[in-house]
């Protein structure tokens, strides 16, 4: 970009963040900021770049992966997601959105002339399970996605045979702002569904702001552990979804947790049963930033 800045103090600035000693400061302002290439030509005027060389500069958009939120059995040909309206604030104060989720709350359903979603599908990291495997799911926020599939996936199956029992943890931030697909997980959780006592589940729901000391889903799955001790003993496999940043940690020591006080084992020993399941393909995790 320097080679075309046609403004003195532009090449400079350019040229200094192309330089070693400029390397934090292009960090600051390109990453931390997350300009896009449109708001660095506006702050560069000057620079009156060739097109054939900005597109060549330009990288191409990356996919935007979305789990899977419908059962092919409940919804045929259709595929339902589950997304989070990305946006934060950069440390210059900024608002960011997140490019595809904008785009994506912005379409018109009712649009007459349709709406073309371009997508992709690719197998994801969780399993389907059969309808004979006890299941325990964790999916905090919209990582509640794939198990709502997985919970329309197992009623269907329930109306033609017997399934093995599903206990589901889900942590959102209020009853009020954020339980998503409340009315889904209740009416499951009742009149012999399968997230019901009576067919051995359970949703248990944390919200983690509507009282003074925060509840996460790992404390849930503590005030579980006999249940889970349980399911786990009749061969159930766990499943973890959502946020990458802690949850996959503090709900995997929860387990171990669950482990030590139920069994009597050491935490290392835990850990290493906990190993053996993944290993066994009993431990699945899908988790993001
Ligand atoms: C296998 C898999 C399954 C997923 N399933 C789902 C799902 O079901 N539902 C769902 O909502 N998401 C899901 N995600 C996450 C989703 O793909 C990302 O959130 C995606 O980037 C959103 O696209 P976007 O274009 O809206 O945001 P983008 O334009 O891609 O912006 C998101 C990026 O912005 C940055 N960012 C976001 N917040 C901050 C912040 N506070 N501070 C600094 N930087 C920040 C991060 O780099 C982040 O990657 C999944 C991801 C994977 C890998």
């Amino acid at each position: 970009m320097s080679f075309y800045a046609t403004a003195e103090h532009e090449k400079e600035k350019l040229q200094h963040f192309a330089s070693p000693e400029g390397r934090d400061d292009l960090y600051q302002y390109n990453q931390k900021e997350r300009r896009t290439v449109l708001e660095v030509l506006e702050d560069f005027p000057s620079v009156q770049m060739p097109f054939e060389w900005l597109v060549q500069l330009v990288p191409p958009l990356k996919k935007r992966a979305f789990s899977i939120s419908s059962s092919p059995l409940a919804h045929p040909n259709q595929v339902h997601l589950t997304v989070n309206i990305v946006s934060w604030t950069t440390p210059f104060k900024r608002k960011r959105h997140g490019l595809c989720s904008t785009w994506l709350v912005a379409l018109d359903p009712q649009e007459s002339r349709g709406v073309v979603i371009p997508s992709w599908i690719h197998r994801g990291c969780l399993p389907p399970p059969p309808p004979s495997l006890p299941l325990i799911l964790i999916g905090p926020g919209t990582g509640c996605a794939p198990f709502r599939a997985f919970i329309e996936q197992r009623a269907v199956q329930n109306t033609k045979g017997p399934t093995s029992p599903v206990l589901f943890f889900f942590g959102c931030r209020s009853q009020e702002s954020d339980f998503l697909y409340e009315h889904f997980w209740l009416s499951h959780s009742q009149n012999h569904g399968v997230l019901s006592k009576e067919k051995g589940g359970g949703f248990f729901v944390a919200f983690s702001r509507d009282q003074p000391k925060k509840i996460y889903v790992q404390h849930k799955i503590r005030e579980e552990s006999a249940r889970i001790w349980r399911l786990l003993n009749a061969g159930a496999a766990i499943y973890i979804a959502g946020s990458s940043t802690k949850m996959p940690t503090d709900v995997t020591s929860a387990v171990e947790d669950v482990i030590v006080k139920e069994s009597g084992m050491s935490k290392e020993s835990a850990s290493r049963w906990l190993r053996a399941l993944e290993k066994a393909g009993r431990f699945n995790t899908e988790a993001w930033s």
